[in-house]
């Protein structure tokens, strides 16, 4: 295994997103540029412990990027930071770098001046996003992350039953109060209301 061609993994991306739009071939991009930057060769084989990709929004191009990197959200390499930003934040845990990658908002017009001849936004932007140098797409910066123990994948902590509820809690999620060990929804960050 090793890194495939932008239309391999369009391919993949259509399966595992539903459709092919242009969020998925900026989400392949970035993942793409992230690995070069990284100088990653085998994302999702020789090289995949040492990956943790943290992505900022719910949005197409989120889906795009495990296809090229391997990390997923089951495996703990996939991070979710909820920051509305089409950003994702590359980690080589072995050399203990990362780099961060946020889409370019001029993107959208450069797509509009390239193919001016192409009547759908969408059409205008995969047919650009897949030419445009990497620069043009995106800006980066090198930065620091720190992973906590417990967020690094593979961690193992025997898992805790919330004095509430009574439901087990894995990976330190849980809270200690006033000497009670509960769960967070029990702590107070419910979601849900029970019914
Ligand atoms: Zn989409
Ligand atoms: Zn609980």
């Amino acid at each position: 295994m090793s890194l495939k061609s932008l239309s391999e993994y369009e391919r993949l991306a259509e399966q595992a997103h539903g459709h092919l739009c242009a969020g998925q071939i900026l989400g392949l991009r970035m993942a793409l540029y992230g690995m070069k930057l990284l100088a990653l060769a085998d994302p999702a084989g020789a090289d995949r412990k040492r990956l943790v990709t943290f992505v900022e929004i719910d949005k197409c191009a989120t889906d795009a990027i495990p296809v090229v990197t391997g990390c997923r959200l089951g495996k703990r390499a996939l991070k979710f930071r909820d920051f509305g930003k089409v950003a994702a934040t590359f980690c080589d845990l072995a050399e203990h770098r990362a780099v961060r990658i946020v889409a370019r908002e001029t993107s959208r017009q450069r797509a509009r001046e390239l193919y001016p001849a192409i009547q759908s936004s969408n059409q205008q932007q995969m047919r650009a996003y897949r030419e445009m140098p990497d620069e043009d797409l995106f800006e980066t910066q090198w930065v620091q992350v720190n992973l906590a123990a417990e967020d690094v994948p593979g961690y193992k902590a025997p898992r805790v039953n919330c004095a509430q509820c009574g439901e087990s809690v894995s990976f330190g999620r849980e809270v200690r109060r006033d000497g009670a060990v509960l769960c967070r929804a029990c702590a107070g960050e419910r979601y849900y209301v029970p019914l």
